[in-house]
Order: structure tokens, then sequence, then C-alpha cells
């Protein structure tokens, strides 16, 4: 069973003498505990120490990074029969998973905590930093993979380190499944939705989904549990011509049928459907607009079919793309010669699709839509679809009493993202699988992921030591 949180322990400063956890006043809320300088200093140090390993496709360091993270568990008190690094060959490159067992005393099924070991590389000449050589400053650690993810990985080492060395025994096996590939396959992951220590996972929370974010005055924290992904589907729209001499147009043209599709494709809308974790998201996001479009977002949860009211929501900064699919055209490649009719003219279409949904479906409405025998569509490769994960109010307050240890007013909710993590394999395989993590983002200037000068904000990643191990004591806790 789910318990309630420690936070009335916490609050009350009524630590056991067991625990290492200093209580010094930082982060938002004045009496909130800080992890000990030790413990502080040991995640900043595996933080440093992964961001340094270039662990981007195709650069072979996912087994030492593997290594070394079993390296320091096993300092701590890990033995080997619990540590296993399944590894495979992706593209001739050998890349290796992470699986580590923390033996609980109990029969429940095991948790499987998930963080993504490779890392989008980064070309060192349009950073302001060395990309692979963490540089703290400002209170910010710099480099690729700061938060994408290794700063989920780093806070959930050094947890388990902590805990290990404290005694600490779970009450069920809780186990962290790294993968080596996330970024580019997620066939490590597949591998790790069999692994024997985590098939059997009850749920999963995902280090990679569980970030949080406040305005640049620090007001307005807000963090989200993401519980279920759109599918990724991209599309290739191609139109062929027998084409000539362009002294000599003909009335048809490839680019003429691509230009009707783009056209078709600027109408067409996909129906509004709800799930549960978007009918919550729209409430909540109904509360933060002004009236027109609270009032239109509110109409359709009731009439999803109510052209006026998504029209207000269309045409407001809402950014409400979780109420249905979506179809983008992206790309566009013509023509062999400035002078010759084109033979051949394609558009690529990126479409985000609700669960639910098959990507094959889309299609055929794309077909439709566009209604050309002229043209070809095409799915690229095969996307991969994934259920929504259940409500579980015993586990989001779970989640919610340790986020707001650090942030009392925050707003916490479940969400549906555009797609891209592992969770999307999890799903798949029957584990329910939701966002958690405590690390906070300074809105906009802080969203990095993918992009240049990526930084980890020093004090809310080690604070993620205190969201953890609460977390964990609360979840698979004999207390
Ligand atoms: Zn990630």
């Amino acid at each position: 069973m789910m318990k309630r949180a420690m936070m009335s322990l916490w609050a009350a400063g009524a630590l056991g003498a067991a625990s290492t956890l200093a209580l010094i006043p930082a982060g938002c809320a004045a009496d909130a505990p800080s992890p000990s300088q030790p413990d502080a200093d040991l995640a900043v140090d595996i933080l440093k120490e992964t961001v340094a390993l270039r662990t981007a496709k195709g650069y072979g360091q996912t087994p030492a990074m593997a290594e070394a993270l079993a390296a320091r568990l096993k300092s701590a008190g890990f033995s080997d029969d619990d540590i296993d690094m399944p590894s495979m060959e992706i593209d001739g490159e050998q890349v290796s998973a992470l699986v580590v067992r923390y033996k609980g005393d109990g029969d429940e099924a095991p948790i499987a905590l998930l963080a993504h070991m490779d890392v989008v590389d980064a070309n060192p000449d349009t950073w302001g930093t060395e990309p692979f050589t963490p540089t703290v400053k400002d209170g910010y650690l710099y480099g690729r993979g700061a938060v994408d993810n290794k700063a989920g990985i780093g806070a959930l080492i050094t947890t388990f380190m902590r805990l290990k060395r404290e005694g600490w025994t779970p009450d069920r096996d809780l186990v962290i499944a790294f993968s080596a590939d996330e970024e580019t396959g997620m066939q490590t992951t597949r591998m790790l939705t069999q692994h024997e220590w985590v098939r059997d996972a009850e749920f999963a929370l995902n280090s990679d989904a569980g970030t949080g974010s406040v305005a640049p005055d620090g007001s307005d924290p807000t963090f989200s549990i993401q519980s279920a992904e759109k599918t990724y589907a991209t599309y290739f729209v191609t139109a062929r011509n027998t084409g000539g001499h362009s002294s000599a147009p003909r009335p048809d043209n490839a680019l003429f049928d691509i230009a009707g599709a783009i056209k078709a494709i600027e109408a067409l809308r996909f129906p509004v459907e709800f799930n549960d974790i978007t009918r919550s998201m729209t409430r909540n996001l109904a509360e933060t607009q002004e009236p027109a479009v609270r009032d239109a977002l509110l109409t359709l949860l009731e009439t999803p079919d109510d052209a006026e009211a998504r029209l207000v929501v269309e045409q407001s900064d809402a950014r409400a793309h979780f109420l249905s699919t979506t179809c983008a055209p992206t790309m566009l490649s013509a023509g062999s010669a400035e002078n010759a009719l084109p033979q051949r003219a394609m558009l690529t279409v990126n479409c985000r699709i609700m669960p639910g949904t098959s990507p094959a479906a889309v299609q055929e409405v794309l077909e439709r839509t566009i209604n050309n025998d002229a043209i070809d569509i095409e799915l690229n490769g095969e996307p991969v679809e994934s259920p929504v994960s259940p409500v579980r109010e015993d586990l989001f307050a779970s989640i919610e009493a340790a986020v707001k240890i650090h942030h009392p007013d925050a707003k916490i909710q479940p969400t549906m993202s555009s797609g891209g993590t592992d969770g999307r394999e999890f799903r798949r395989a029957g584990i329910p699988t939701y966002g958690a993590g405590s690390i906070t983002l300074i809105r906009p200037t802080d969203f990095r992921a993918h992009g240049i000068d990526e930084r980890a904000p020093l004090e809310t990643y080690k604070n993620q030591l205190v969201f953890w191990e609460t977390l964990f004591k609360d979840i698979a806790g004999d207390a």
C-alpha cells in the first residue's frame, strides 16, 4: 500500500537518527530540508563524471558510463548479483544499459525507475562552454546531458547509495532501468521492458519526464506527472508526373498536386477527443486563461465537436495541442532542374497522434483529405503507439507531497506529452509509467535540452535527493 509522504516528519524536523539529511533551510520553502553536504557533493561528482562521458550515438561510451555507475553502487554496498549491464550492438556500436535491483523484503511487485544514459550529440563550436567538460558557474552545471537526463541519473544513483549505506531496506524491489539509446531508437528500452527484474513492475517512474518549472521571478512552480504520450508519425506525400520541358508546360504538374495537398492539410482538423489525462489538463489550462478561452475550453469538455469553441481556443495562445491529433507539413522537395517540369514532388508531414488512434487510421484521413490519385502517401518507419497510463490518486498524492517539500505552492498535474521518451515503450509493454522528479527550471531560459549551453540548476538538482528519498520511503517504505 502507498503511504502518505513523510511531510509531517520533515516539517517537524523529527528526522530519525539514522538519516543523514541535515535540516538546513534552502530552496523556496524556508524550512525545507536540504541534503547533507557529503551527499550533495557526491551527487554533483556523479553528474560531472557522467556529463564528461560523450554518450551520444556512435561514441561507444554507454558501457563506460554503466561501469562507472556500477562501481559507485558497489562502493556503497550493492553486490554484483543485483547489478546487470545488458548490452547489444546497434549500428556497429556496442551499447550497454544498466539495471540495478535494490532488494526489498516484501512481496509486492517491483517499481521500476527510469532514465537514459545517452545524449543528443553537441557541436562544441556553437557552445559557450565545452559540452563534454562539465563546468560549474552561476549556480549551474553546464554540459550536454546535464538536464536530459543525467541529472535524473545522478539523483537516483546517489539516493540508492546513501539509503544502502544507511542500511535502509525497501518493502518491495526498487529497480533502476537506465536505457542507452533513448534519443535514437529505444532498442535498449525495449530490451529493458523484458528484463527479469523489470518486466513484472507494477509501474515505472520516469526521471526523464518529471521536470518542474518556475517563472523568471520564481513564482508559479508547475510540475507535471507525464502519464501519456502522443504517437510520433511522419508521412511522405509524393506526387509523380511525366514531366517535360518547362517551355511547354502541361496543365498537370507535380507541384500543383502538392500545393493542393498542402491546402487540404491546412484545413484539416482531427476531432477533439479526451482521455482521463487530457480532461484534467483541459480543466487546469482553463483556469489560467482569460474568460472567453476558459469558457471555450470548458465547452469543449462537454461538447467536443463545438466548432465555435474550438476556433476560440485555436486562435488564442493557449497551446492546447493535446485536444486532438495534429498534422503539420514540415519539408518539401521537388524537381531536378529549373527548366524541367518536376517528375516528382514530395511533402513531409509530421503528425502527433492521440493514444488510441492508429497511424494507419491517420493515413486514411490524409488520403481522404488530399483526395488525389496522382499522390501516394507513405508512412515513415514503424511508429510506436502506447496507451494512456491510468490516473493513480495514491501515487500522485505521494509525488505531490514529495514535490511540495521544496515547493509548497506547486501546481502538479498529470500530462500527456507530444511524444518521445522511454515511457512509451514501458507503457506499450503493459507497465504504467509516470514522470517523476523535482529539478526545477526557469521558464523559458533553462529549457535547453538538445540545444546549446544545456545546464542543470544545482540547488534544485541537489534537492532531488530529498525528493527521491521521501518518495521511496512513501511508496516502498515499511514505516
Ligand atoms: Zn531525455
